[in-house]
């Protein structure tokens, strides 16, 4: 059975993934600091397809979120 996924980035590594909507917990670093959207609200689904390591942009809002604490 598949669940719907949810596009989810961790505040720590900033690493995008889809997610279970139930799960809090980061798969790469493990702190439970996921979240479903950014700060103005957009989610997360334009995130998927960048591959890791380009830069990422919040298409509304312009949050940087490949040079942030936990880039590099
Ligand atoms: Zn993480
Ligand atoms: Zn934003």
């Amino acid at each position: 059975m598949t669940r719907p996924g949810v596009a989810k980035v961790c505040g720590v590594c900033g690493r995008f993934r889809l997610y279970d909507p139930d799960d809090s917990y980061c798969v790469v670093c493990g702190y439970d600091t996921l979240a479903a959207e950014c700060d103005c609200g957009r989610v997360f689904d334009y995130a998927l397809s960048e591959p890791e390591g380009s830069p990422l942009h919040c298409p509304r809002c312009g949050k940087d979120w490949r040079s942030g604490p936990g880039a590099g």
